[in-house]
This record gives C-alpha cells, sequence and structure tokens, in this order.
C-alpha cells in the first residue's frame, strides 16, 4: 500500500529517537521502546511482551513505518492510519484501499455490499489471465478492483462504488463495469444519490473489447440516473487515468479531485511524443484541472466526508424540489 523500499532496519534505528521514546512517570530519563518489558505485574498489563532475539536467528522488525515521497518524513503506520493516510507533515495523500475509504464515508454498519461474488472469466483466453486475477485475489483480499454497496453517509443514503489500485492497478475490466453498471441502477432504482471514487489505470487489457464496452455501458447506466434528476458525485483520486477518466469518472454532475491526483487520458509522455509539443507545468494534476474547468473542486480526503454531505444537502434538496414540482 505505501512506499516501504527502503532499509527497514536502518529507517527504525534511526527515528526511534524520535518516534518511540517516551517518559515514564517516576522514572528518570527516556525509556526506548526496545527494552525488555518490565517485570512489574501493571506494566505488563500495559505493554505486550516482544520475543527475544537470540538462537542466531535475524531479528525481523515488522513494517510499521512509512517514508513520506514528498517531503521524506518518516512516519508511524499507526499514526497515519488515523489521519487517514494523508501525511501529517506536508498533506501527501498516501494511497487508500477500498475498505479504507468506505470506512472513512459510510458507517461501516449500514453498509450492504452488492454482487460480492462476481469475479472475472477468462474470455478472451488471455495467457496468464487467471493466474493474474488469483494473485491479485490473494493479494488484496478483493474479487476484483472495485466495491459497491449502498450505505450511510451522515444522513445520505448513497449508493457508492469504490476503486482499488491495488488490484491490478485498479483496471476496469467486465467486472468492475458490471458492478458499477448495477450500483447505478440501483441508485436509479431506489432514487439514491451515487458516489464513485476512481482510481484506475485505466481498461483491462486482457479482456480487450469488453473492457472496452464498460465504458459505455456505465456511462448509459449513468444516463438514466441522470434522466431521473438524481445526482452522480466522481471522486477522483491518485491515479485516475485512460478508460476510467474517459467514461464515467468524468461524467459527474460535480466531479471532486483529492489534492495532487493525477488525471487524464494517455499518459503524458504519450501524448508529448504524439502532439510534439512541451506540455505545461504540472499537466494532468488535479490543480491544474481545476484551473481548466474539468474539476470542480479539490477537497483533501480529512475534509470528504464532511463537504460530500454537504454537497448532497443541496442537490438532493433539488431533486426533492422538482419531483414535487412535477407533480
Ligand atoms: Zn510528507
Amino acid at each position: 500500500m505505501r512506499n516501504l523500499d527502503y532499509d527497514m532496519t536502518e529507517s527504525f534505528d534511526k527515528h526511534e529517537a524520535k518516534f518511540t521514546t517516551r517518559h515514564i512517570p517516576g522514572v528518570e530519563g527516556k525509556e526506548p521502546s526496545v527494552t525488555p518489558p518490565s517485570s512489574a505485574p501493571d506494566q505488563l498489563m500495559l505493554k505486550k511482551p516482544r520475543p527475544v532475539s537470540g538462537g542466531g536467528r535475524k531479528r525481523v522488525i515488522p513494517p510499521l513505518w512509512s517514508k513520506c515521497p514528498k517531503c521524506g518524513e518518516m512516519l508511524y503506520d499507526k499514526e497515519l492510519e488515523s489521519k487517514l493516510n494523508v501525511c501529517p507533515s506536508c498533506g501527501h495523500h498516501f494511497p487508500l484501499t477500498a475498505w479504507e475509504r468506505i470506512h472513512s464515508l459510510v458507517a461501516p454498519e449500514t453498509f450492504e455490499q452488492m454482487d460480492e461474488s462476481m469475479s472475472s472469466v477468462d474470455v478472451l483466453k488471455f495467457p496468464g489471465y487467471m493466474e493474474k486475477i488469483a494473485a491479485n485475489q490473494k493479494k488484496t483480499g478483493l474479487r476484483d478492483a472495485v466495491i459497491t454497496g449502498l450505505g450511510q453517509l451522515d444522513h445520505h443514503r448513497i449508493a457508492l462504488g469504490v476503486m482499488d489500485f491495488s488490484f491490478n492497478g485498479g483496471s476496469m475490466g467486465s467486472v468492475v463495469g458490471e458492478r458499477l453498471t448495477r450500483i447505478i441502477e440501483m441508485g436509479t432504482k431506489l432514487g439514491l444519490p451515487v458516489i464513485i471514487c476512481s482510481t484506475s489505470g485505466g481498461a483491462r487489457m486482457y479482456e480487450g473489447m469488453f473492457s472496452l464496452m464498460q465504458m459505455a455501458k456505465t456511462c448509459g447506466a449513468l444516463a438514466y440516473h441522470g434522466k431521473k434528476g438524481l445526482p452522480f458525485i466522481s471522486v477522483l483520486t491518485d491515479p485516475t487515468m485512460a478508460g476510467v477518466m474517459a467514461s464515467f469518472a468524468s461524467v459527474g454532475d460535480l466531479i471532486i479531485a483529492e489534492p495532487a491526483a493525477r488525471i487524464g487520458f494517455a499518459g503524458p509522455r504519450v501524448i508529448k511524443d504524439t502532439t510534439k509539443a512541451e506540455l505545461p507545468e504540472g499537466f494532468q494534476t488535479a490543480e491544474f484541472l481545476r484551473e481548466h474547468g474539468l474539476v470542480d473542486a479539490i477537497v483533501p480526503r480529512v475534509e470528504l466526508k464532511a463537504r460530500l454531505s454537504y454537497f448532497l444537502d443541496s442537490m438532493m434538496h433539488r431533486h426533492v424540489s422538482d419531483t414535487v414540482s412535477k407533480i
């Protein structure tokens, strides 16, 4: 999930003093957390005993730290999680898994997942595709790159779709497209707003034309949803590219992006090679697209739930007013 490509032992030792030393009341000086647990009964209750190293085995330090790729700060994972994976020093947004995102937006006990058992099939007999799917399922615990369901965001019942980049780069194949289409249609049927949080490298090449068809299918479902006067809010997170950005992610009634998210269709190198033109500074970032009108608002992750609730207050109020006026 996070950038852990550094020497964990070195990083831990280097930053240990800064993050894990603490004062114990009644004890002079600082006690580093790597000392063996105290034998006092009350201390034993508070601390989880650490295994004693020895016997020639190399001690394995669990991955507790992540390095911020923007400011270089070493961050304690537990602290980072409590801040929704946003760096407290510079505000860099680390990726969130689909479940972390869902829990940050809707009350967990209200979330009803849909189409959970739906899984990809190898229509094109693409070599290695099923092995890749199996490896991604094992790695992430997900069936495919999106989770959909109904849930409660503050006082709003919503139809929600959340993509997960760690599952095959969040690529959209038949399962992603079908799950999203079904949750949109469920939103239309129940008169609910739809929110989709996207993160994707684009269409899934292993499914060829079948993955490209999902672009039209999801947009078609959203068109019917829109005809009922129901709002669709598209939340773009880092990165949202290619076939996903070229379909449902860019047709939101409201398009919100996380700070510094990379958003675009083709990658900058491809565009540069094709157009033979110099690309402007900050091209394909949320901020650039906000300036040029594609993105309506940039909302930091910690504010996202409150802002979505605020937007839905206004948008659903209008929907109710329109419905009443038609009657
Ligand atoms: Zn940082």
